[in-house]
């Protein structure tokens, strides 16, 4: 799914071609794609997008007359950009924005329809914020407020959209990394020492990876969108070895979510248990890195 780095990266390539242009119509090939009728989608033709912004992981294009486009890619989602008139694909094709200057196309692999289109005036945009805040913004009290609202594990804490914007699990693997805090810790366990420091964490790797992201696709338009990246340290490098301290980076599987960490970074050299695995080989499950 793309996270913050990404929607950003997109954001970055789609100022300089259509903020400030009319758009002249939506056009919307999927039904399952969006998620209201008021306004219609007839009442953007002819507006300017006045802005461009993210909503967490959303993508939003504020239009004249208080007319926002709030776009979910979810896991599969992805935009392109094309010719202005540019035919929609038949299988994977969602929608068609259309500018004098091109297409902006939405695609979604796979079987499964998850992406989501809102056209929302300034009340029904307030009603599909999650509420989560920017961590470039919030300062440290309001940080460890959230933080230690309720009781789970770091992973799902930082991932929570109600309560931080913009990072999933990709993002989350790295930060906890970064931090050397593993990511099955309970958020109440921390001192307010290592709140702070999670908050500096998570700020210095979402903005040096919204940097990578934006460099990457330069005055290009993104193409290759992946949760996945070789300089990542332990996100989708399960069994390779972890630039930092050499241990091989570990996975949890829980309900379709891999969860990646080094056991050397972060666990103090204990093995997780993953349930599907650890059901499987019980007694022969590694608890430690010594023992694997
Ligand atoms: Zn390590």
């Amino acid at each position: 799914m793309p996270e913050l780095p990404e929607i950003e990266a997109y954001l970055a390539a789609l100022r300089p071609r259509i903020e400030g242009e009319a758009l002249d119509g939506i056009r919307v090939q999927s039904f399952s794609l969006l998620r209201t009728f008021d306004p219609p989608v007839d009442a953007v033709a002819g507006k300017r997008v006045t802005g461009l912004r993210r909503l967490g992981k959303r993508v939003v294009l504020d239009l004249e007359d208080d007319i926002h486009v709030v776009i979910h890619l979810m896991i599969a989602g992805r935009f392109k950009w094309l010719d202005p008139g540019a035919a929609i694909p038949k299988r994977r094709g969602l929608a068609a924005l259309d500018f004098a200057t091109g297409t902006l196309l939405l695609t979604e692999a796979g079987a499964k329809r998850r992406a989501t289109m809102h056209i929302v005036d300034d009340q029904g945009f307030a009603g599909i914020d999650p509420g989560g805040v920017e961590l470039a913004d919030v300062d440290a009290v309001e940080f460890a407020e959230r933080f230690r609202g309720e009781r789970h594990t770091l992973k799902r804490t930082l991932t929570d959209a109600r309560l931080f914007s913009g990072i999933g699990g990709a993002f989350a693997d790295e930060i906890l990394w970064h931090a050397r805090l593993s990511p099955t810790q309970m958020n109440t366990n921390l001192s307010d020492d290592e709140v702070e420091r999670l908050l500096d964490t998570s700020r210095r790797v979402l903005e040096e990876w919204t940097a990578i992201r934006v460099g990457e696709t330069g005055d290009g338009f993104p193409t290759k969108v992946t949760a996945f990246h070789p300089d990542m340290g332990v996100h989708g490098k399960y069994g390779e070895p972890c630039p930092v301290c050499g241990a091989p980076i570990q996975r949890i599987v829980s309900g379709g979510r891999e969860t990646n960490y080094c056991p050397g970074c972060q666990t103090g050299g204990k093995i997780l248990a993953d349930r599907s695995l650890s059901r499987l080989l019980k007694d022969d499950w590694p608890k430690t890195l010594d023992e694997l």
